[in-house]
């Protein structure tokens, strides 16, 4: 069931996963179902396909994966990092978290499935600081971690001028696109793109397309209670 949803969406969108790709789902399923970790309120394979994994590859339709350097804010149970790694096993995908438990998860289950995504983690606050992550994604990702104002500051930092950071929000974010404006300019961003898309079942999802136009000023992102406290 699992494989006939994932085939026929990829299929609709005109890409084909590689070989071996299905199995892979099927065991990241059977690790998020039997892991003690909290890591999703999705249960069942059918959900999980679409709401989970056809979420995350509803990104390939929207930027070039192969051979780009990608990292995922927040991935949790690795959403939408892992599904894409599976699918393009030819970019260079770092999941990023704050909590210990998740990455321990993640990088079992990458060995698992002998998918080498690099599992760090930290704080995308604390890693933009970081001159091995600072400005030097191609892509960077997230999905539920935070309100636009507030993620466009932790994710920004981390993508190179010329980059694109895709935030993964629902069809009803609107005023949070809009009240995010002043911190994607601030930090070197333009809203490129809002694209509304369909999974299967019928839900539709948004993705914020967010180009990287100039250098994130040198004081930001700020500590986390400030930007918070304060959004830009
Ligand atoms: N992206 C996943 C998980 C969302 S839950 C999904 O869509 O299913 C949000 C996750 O973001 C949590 O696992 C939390 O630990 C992580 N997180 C929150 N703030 C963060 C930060 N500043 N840096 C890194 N990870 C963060």
């Amino acid at each position: 069931m699992l494989e006939e949803v994932l085939e026929k969406y990829c299929a609709d969108m005109g890409f084909s996963l590689p070989e071996g790709a299905c199995a892979l789902f099927r065991r990241y399923y059977e690790a998020l179902s039997s892991a003690p970790l909290n890591l999703t309120a999705v249960k069942g394979e059918e959900d999980t396909a679409r709401l989970h994994f056809a979420d995350s590859l509803a990104l390939l339709a929207m930027a070039e994966f192969a051979g780009k350097t990608v990292i995922d804010v927040g991935t949790g149970g690795g959403f939408p990092g892992l599904p894409l790694k599976i699918a393009v096993p030819g970019c260079d995908v770092t999941l990023l978290d704050s909590t210990g438990k998740k990455i321990a998860f993640l990088r079992d289950l990458c060995g698992e499935l002998a998918v080498s995504a690099r599992c760090v983690c930290g704080r995308a606050e604390d890693l933009a600081f970081d001159s091995r992550h600072r400005e030097a994604y191609d892509i960077v990702t997230s999905r539920a971690v935070a309100r636009l104002n507030v993620l466009t500051e932790l994710c920004l930092p981390l993508a190179r001028p010329g980059g694109l950071f895709i935030a993964m929000k629902s069809v009803g974010s609107d005023d949070e696109v809009d009240e995010a404006r002043p911190a994607v300019d601030k930090l070197g961003g333009r809203i490129r793109e809002i694209r509304d898309y369909q999974l299967p079942g019928g839900v539709t999802h948004r993705a914020v397309l967010v180009e990287k136009i100039s250098e994130t000023p040198s004081g930001y992102p700020r500590k986390y209670a400030k930007i918070v406290k304060n959004p830009l």
